[in-house]
């Protein structure tokens, strides 16, 4: 019998969902690896603190070709997510398009960063994307700006780590959408899930699950325009 999700949001406290790329693919996003396979041979290499540093101009250039959607809008999974976890919960997400944002989540953490948060690295100062895509140098102090998210080599900020940490430990049910369970970062979270959680996996396909754990086969899409 499919796990009946309906009736699990409706007797939860507070849900905790946790989600990836597969959650934006829905508002045309590719996932990262689609997106950046047909640009890059080294697709995490151009996402690298390394590659900021030593090859400020590439770095940029990847950026502004690459990781930016901006007439991309939030799809039923946000804005029913955005509903219940401003209700009862929290939105955990991996994905740094900022669409969770966009759709209203108050009650979110960005485990990735947001690349809309432009930043100048000498200054602080705010940018907005057509400022960034015009120059990453800060004329005012040559400060290099960038985007405030995780690149490869980077550490997620310790107040990140413990804002989802709190998410997951508080739950009584865990829904994980768009990304696997068993691979970091949220294969790492998850054993901070309260024992009496019930823990639920949104796929189109089988994915292998953590034992207890439920999976509701089918497009997410689908399944999150069911709910209410
Ligand atoms: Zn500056």
């Amino acid at each position: 019998m499919m796990f009946d999700l309906q009736s699990a949001l409706n007797q939860s406290e507070f849900v905790c969902f946790l989600t990836g790329a597969g959650v934006s693919t829905a508002s045309g996003i590719p996932g990262f690896r689609s997106a950046t396979g047909v640009y890059s041979d080294h697709p995490e290499y151009s996402l690298s603190v390394d590659n900021l540093r030593a090859h400020p101009a590439a770095f940029h250039d990847f950026m502004v070709n690459n990781m930016y959607y901006p007439d991309a809008r939030p799809n039923v999974i946000h804005q029913r997510m955005a509903t219940i976890a401003n209700r009862k919960g929290t939105v955990v997400t991996q994905n740094i398009d900022g669409l969770d944002r966009q759709a209203g989540t108050n009650h979110l953490v960005e485990f990735h960063g947001n690349e809309y948060d432009l930043y100048c690295e000498q200054c602080g100062q705010q940018f907005t994307l057509p400022e960034y895509k015009q120059s990453y140098t800060h004329q005012n102090d040559g400060g290099n700006i960038r985007p405030r998210i995780v690149l490869y080599g980077e550490p997620i900020p310790t107040t990140t780590v413990q804002a989802a940490i709190t998410a997951v430990t508080r739950a009584d049910l865990l829904v994980v959408v768009g990304t696997s369970l068993v691979v970091y970062p949220f294969a790492g979270l998850l054993k901070y899930a309260s024992h009496t959680a019930s823990i639920v996996a949104v796929n189109k396909t089988p994915l292998p699950l953590p034992a207890g754990a439920h999976m509701v086969t089918g497009d997410a899409t689908a399944v999150f325009a069911q709910l209410h």
